[in-house]
Order: structure tokens, then sequence, then C-alpha cells
């Protein structure tokens, strides 16, 4: 008993030494939607303490030459459950790695995966490459506070190189088909399809069971971003948060995002200002109300539409 015990306090030590914030608590599975593709679902929430910022869903695909992760989570420790997860499955190699989109919580375990495989391809849309920098210290910062400090000692580690629409990369025996739309969740969204499985990863551009964030988002363009992926040939989808499932996602989130903005432009035109319309949308949203999210962020959302319809209607 003592043994472990002595065990247990090295362990501790080593953990508190290494400069970084508290391994992951809780135990989260590795799901496997094909053969090839696994998904570890985050909980669909905003980061704080208890979550340890871990709120979205990093993936990750076998192929013939090594593994390919997509957004391995908002910091160090996270983007080490990942590697954890994935030795659980294979001892290949991560060749490759997709970052969604530049908002911290999707990337910045990117620094250990490449800690462990320096050779590792890191990609993303050139807007999403442009503003990382920037972003990730702004990100570590934001998180550190929302986590009490979960992801301390967390080094932004940005993309290496570019992918953009219609791109399909080869990488060992399975094709990843790049698309893009112009402004949807930001202006640097990528959403990659896993050809041969069928399954596409969306990045922010689709929440399940939860309205995002749209501050730095289009309605309109979000709304053509689902719908671009809604003509692909994936028939399962993974969300940047929330349940994966198929094409009832795509649809949900798509309905909301349209109409809210269609709302809008309709008040809009009989001359109502944004906090005048809110009881009025709240209602033709009511089967939304439900999701995570609905009430601190509809507000927001209106007036954010407002301004995109004020602004395109000159
Ligand atoms: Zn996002």
């Amino acid at each position: 008993m003592w043994r472990t015990a002595l065990l247990m306090s090295v362990v501790v030590s080593l953990v508190a030494c290494d400069g970084k914030g508290p391994a992951l608590k809780g135990d989260y599975p590795a799901v496997k939607l094909t053969d090839r593709v696994y998904v570890i679902h985050g909980i669909n929430e905003l980061p704080d303490r208890r979550n340890q910022g871990f709120i979205n869903n990093p993936g990750f695909v076998l192929t013939s030459k090594g593994v390919v992760v997509v957004d391995p989570g908002s910091s160090v420790r996270i983007g080490e459950m990942v590697l954890a997860k994935i030795s659980g499955v294979t001892k290949q190699p991560v060749i490759a790695v997709f970052n969604t989109h530049v908002h911290g919580d999707h990337w910045l375990g990117n620094q250990a995966i490449k800690a462990a495989y320096p050779k590792a391809v890191i990609y993303a849309h050139p807007n999403m490459k442009s503003k990382a920098p920037a972003a990730g210290a702004e990100w570590v910062g934001l998180l550190n506070r929302l986590t009490d400090g979960a992801v301390k000692g967390t080094e932004p580690v940005g993309p290496d190189t570019h992918v953009d629409h219609d791109e399909i990369l080869k990488l060992g025996d399975r094709h990843f088909r790049i698309y893009h739309n112009g402004k949807a969740h930001t202006d640097g969204d990528v959403m990659i399809e896993v050809v041969e499985e069928k399954t596409m990863f969306l990045g922010d551009n689709v929440f399940a069971g939860r309205i995002g964030r749209m501050d730095d988002g289009h309605f309109a363009g979000n709304v053509a971003a689902i719908e671009m992926a809604m003509q692909s040939g994936a028939s399962q989808f993974v969300p940047g948060h929330g349940p994966s499932n198929g094409r009832n996602i795509l649809v949900g989130y798509r309905d909301y995002l349209r109409t809210l903005h269609d709302e809008v432009k309709r008040y809009y035109d009989q001359g109502l200002q944004d906090f005048e319309m809110k009881p009025k949308i709240a209602e033709s949203l009511i089967r939304f109300q439900k999701w995570y999210g609905f009430d601190e962020q509809l507000g927001r959302h209106i007036s954010l539409a407002y301004q995109q319809i004020q602004a395109e209607s000159f």
C-alpha cells in the first residue's frame, strides 16, 4: 500500500512540476463512428472549472500511413488526452492535423501533437493561419480565466500550411476533401469530408443542441456553408460541439440560423429596432428554446443579424 502511496505522490509532484494545468479529469470515450473514424465528444457547454475547457469534439482518422487528427481541443492537456485515446486504438504515428477554425477551444491542443510528432503537418484555412498567433494568445488568457488555470502551460502552436475549398488531400489510403464557403462561423472555417468513410467534420459551422457564438460570423454565409455540407457525399456528421449524428443536425442548425435571419429581416423591413423584435423572434424560435445557450445568445444573435442586414441594405 505504502508503495502505491509513494508512487502516487511522485506522480502528483511530476504533474505539478511540468508547469501545466491539472490532467484531465473524467473519462471521455473515443466513439467509433466507422472502422477508421473516432470522435471524443467534449462537454457541450461553455468552458469552466469543472469541464477544464474540454468542450469541443476532437476526431481522429486511421489511414494506412498514420493518424489524421481534427481539432485536438483547447489545451496541451486535452491534446495529450487525445494522444492517449489514439494510442489505445493504434500504434501508428500522427501524420497530420486539421484545424477547422481560429477559435482556441479547437486548436490549442496542437502543442501536444507537435511535441509528440514533430513531423505531423498542421493544416488550416489561410485566414485561420494568419489570425492564429494573435488569437491563440488571447484564447489562452480567456480559457485560463474561465477554467481557473486548466489550460496553464498551453502555448499556441499554429498551422504549418494552408488548405482551401475543393482541395482533396490524399493521406495514406484516405481522401480528405475540404469545403470553405467564405464567411460562415468565421472567415476561415474549413469542413473536412473523409470521403471513403462518408463522414464529415463540420467545425463550428454546426452546433448540435446548442446556440453558437456568431460574433465573428455571418448568418447568411453560415446557412450557405451548411447547405454546401448537405451536398457532400457524407451521411454522418461531427459538429464542432454536441453529439455527432446524421443530416438532422445540419437541418436543425440551418433552420435556426435561417429563421432567425429571415425574422430579423422581416421586422427590419417593418422599421422595428432589434430590442423591439426580440419577443416576437423568441416566439418564432420556440422549438429551439431548449438548446444550450438559447437565452444568453438570442439577443446578441438578433443584434448581429440586424447589423448584417442593415449593412447589406445600403
Ligand atoms: Zn468557434
